[in-house]
C-alpha cells in the first residue's frame, strides 16, 4: 500500500495515481507535440507517435535499485514487493481515464493543436517506463496483452534484475514491441556503486538478463540504453565517478556483444527531477561527448556491423544499431 505522503509527493509532481500501485504522468514530449513543437526522438526514430503516448507504470514506486542517476523520488522508493495488487485490465482503463483527466487541461490553451488533442485521448503507445520497476509487477504479460489487444505499441524498460519475469513474458506469449535493457555500468565494482541494489546478486541477475536479451533475437525489438554521466568540475559527493571514462568503451563493448541487441541508446544524463540532488548540471555530458563515446562504441561494435543509424542533438542522444531498415516500427509488428 502507497503511504500517504508518498502519495503526495507524486501527485505534487503531477503524476496521477492509479488505484495502490500504478501512475500515468504526461511526458514533456507529448505536451511539446500537442503544442506542435515536435515530438521526442523516439517519434524521430521509430515512427512513434508522441502526442498519443501514454507514460506509466504498474509499479511507480516499486524498484530495487537506487541508481545514481535516476531522476525520480527513489530516495522514496518503497522496495521490491508490491503486495496487493490489482488486475490489468482494470490498470490500464484507470490509467486511460486519468491521462484524458490530465489532458483535458490543454483544451484551453490556445497553441494546441485541436486534431492533435483528439487524437491523444487514445493511446497508440504504453510506454512502462514512467517510474519504478515495471517488471515488479506480478501480471505483467497480461498487461502487455492488453495493451496489444488495443492495437497500441508497448514499451518496457527494464533494469534486468528480474530475468525470470522477462522469461514468463515469453513463455506467456506477451513480449513487448520493444524490451530496453538499461546498463548504466560496465563491470561489477561499478554496478554496485551505482546501483545500490537491494539485491547482493545485482550483477548475477544483470548478467542472466543480458543472456535472455540475446535468446529474444527475432521475437521483440531489443534495446540497451546506456545513460553517460561525466566526471564533475564542481565540489559534490560523486564529483569524481563516471561511467564512460576510456577504459569503459571495451567493457560496454563486451556486455553488448554478448547480447547483440538490435539497436543501442547512447544517452547523455540530463541532471532533472529528484537526481539533482545526487548529480550537478557539470555531470552532464555534452552531445559532442556523447558522439565520441558512441563512436569509439561503434569502432568495438564494428566487427558485428554495428554503425550510427541516427542521432538527436537536442536530446544528447545516438542511435547504433545494424539495419535502417529495422527502425521504424511496422503496424503489424506491436
Ligand atoms: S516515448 Fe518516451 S519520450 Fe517519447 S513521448 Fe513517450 S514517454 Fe515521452
Amino acid at each position: 500500500m502507497m503511504p500517504i505522503k508518498v502519495r503526495k509527493a507524486l501527485e505534487n509532481k503531477k503524476y496521477a495515481i492509479v488505484g495502490n500501485h500504478s501512475a500515468v504522468q504526461i511526458c514533456r514530449w507529448t505536451k511539446s507535440s500537442l503544442n506542435g513543437k515536435g515530438g521526442c526522438w523516439k517519434e524521430k526514430f521509430y515512427g512513434i507517435e508522441s502526442h498519443r503516448c501514454c507514460q506509466f507504470s504498474p509499479a511507480v514506486i516499486w524498484c530495487e535499485n537506487r541508481c545514481l542517476h535516476c531522476w525520480r523520488p527513489i530516495e522514496m522508493n518503497l522496495g521490491a514487493e508490491i503486495g496487493k495488487i490489482e488486475e490489468p485490465k482494470e490498470i490500464i482503463e484507470g490509467i486511460i481515464k486519468a491521462r484524458k483527466k490530465l489532458l483535458s487541461g490543454f483544451g484551453g490553451n490556445k497553441k494546441t493543436e485541436k486534431r492533435k488533442l483528439k487524437e491523444a485521448q487514445n493511446p497508440s503507445l504504453f510506454t512502462l517506463s514512467l517510474s519504478g520497476e515495471p517488471t515488479l509487477y506480478p501480471k505483467l504479460a497480461e498487461m502487455i496483452k492488453e495493451i496489444r489487444k488495443r492495437g497500441a505499441i508497448s514499451f518496457l524498460v527494464t533494469n534486468g534484475q528480474n530475468p525470470e519475469a522477462l522469461k514468463a513474458l515469453e513463455k506467456n506469449k506477451a513480449l513487448p514491441t520493444q524490451l530496453t535493457l538499461s546498463l548504466n555500468a560496465p563491470n561489477k565494482t561499478l554496478f554496485h556503486v551505482w546501483h545500490n541494489s537491494l539485491r547482493k546478486d545485482a550483477w548475477n541477475r544483470f548478467n542472466k538478463t543480458l543472456k535472455i536479451l540475446k535468446n529474444l533475437k527475432g521475437k521483440t525489438r531489443r534495446v540497451i540504453r546506456l545513460t553517460l554521466v561525466k566526471e564533475g568540475s564542481e565540489k559534490g559527493k560523486f564529483k569524481e565517478l563516471s561511467n564512460m571514462k576510456p577504459e569503459h568503451v571495451k567493457e560496454y563493448a563486451n556486455l553488448i556483444l554478448f547480447a547483440e541487441p538490435d539497436f543501442i541508446h547512447v544517452k547523455g544524463f540530463k541532471s532533472l527531477g529528484n537526481s539533482r540532488e545526487r548529480l550537478g548540471y557539470d555531470k552532464q555530458p555534452f552531445h559532442e561527448e556523447v558522439r565520441e563515446f558512441a563512436k569509439k562504441l561503434q569502432k568495438e561494435l564494428a566487427k558485428n556491423k554495428y554503425k550510427v543509424l541516427a542521432e538527436e542533438e537536442k536530446s544528447c542522444v545516438v542511435l547504433l544499431g545494424k539495419d535502417k531498415k529495422m527502425m521504424k516500427i511496422q503496424k503489424n509488428k506491436i
